[in-house]
This record gives structure tokens, sequence and C-alpha cells, in this order.
């Protein structure tokens, strides 16, 4: 018996204000990871994240994905160097706000999500 899916935060950045914030994800079918709540995260918990939990499949920003809470982009994108963003959907050319790296929007971005991230268990929630 597999149990309960159980969901972990994958710290992302803002890319206009390129402060962190958590992206809460849940394990949802065939590999796919949903992307649903998030929560300004300090600088101090990308430590305590680091030895967490990998998770790899696709990422999917569904309906239930909160925003930035920082700026309130509606997607998200993953850079070649792993790190999540916010997008707001309009901006083709994107510096990551985590490595600098100059990216086009299309070209691997987004998907494949392959990081470490925490458990979070006080924030675990049950299947609909
Ligand atoms: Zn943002
Ligand atoms: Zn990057």
């Amino acid at each position: 018996m597999k149990g309960l899916p159980e969901g972990v935060t994958v710290p992302a950045r803002c890319i206009k204000t390129r402060r962190l914030f958590g992206v809460y994800f849940e394990e949802g079918e065939a590999g796919m990871w949903l992307a649903g709540a998030t929560t300004p995260m300090d600088p101090s918990a990308l430590d305590a994240v680091g030895d967490g939990v990998e998770i790899r499949g696709d990422i999917v920003v569904g309906v239930d994905y909160a925003g930035c809470p920082h700026c309130k982009g509606k997607f998200l994108l993953k850079c070649g160097c792993g790190r999540l963003m916010c997008w707001d959907g309009e901006e083709r050319i994107l510096f990551c706000p985590w490595c600098g790296r100059k990216g086009g929007v299309g070209e691997g971005l987004v998907g494949n999500l392959s990081g470490t991230a925490g458990r979070v268990r006080s924030e675990r929630r049950v299947p609909r």
C-alpha cells in the first residue's frame, strides 16, 4: 500500500523581486506534481530543505496554484540550474534569479522538475 500522497515544498524565487517562496507540490497521477499553495520563505529555510526529498517528473501548474506571493505571477518556470522561479506569463526572455542565466520561455524552462525539497508534514493535505 502506497499510503497517502505526501506533499513537498520546493523553494522558488520571484523573478521580479528575487525573494524566496516555497511552492507546495502534491504528487498526482503518473508521476506528475501539482503545484498548489505558496508561501513566502525565509532564506534560512533553504538550508533546511537542502537534504530533502528529490522529486522527479512533470510539474503541473494547475488552477490550484496560488501564484507567486511576491508579484502574483501565476506560472512557474524551471531553469537549467534546476531551480524554480515565478513567471507572469508575458516575458519571453528571462534571467534566472538563482544563477543569472538568460533563458527563453519554451526552451525547456518548465517541466521535468528535478530538485530537492523538504517534506513539510505540517502542511500535508488530504487528497480530494
Ligand atoms: Zn514573483
Ligand atoms: Zn538558473
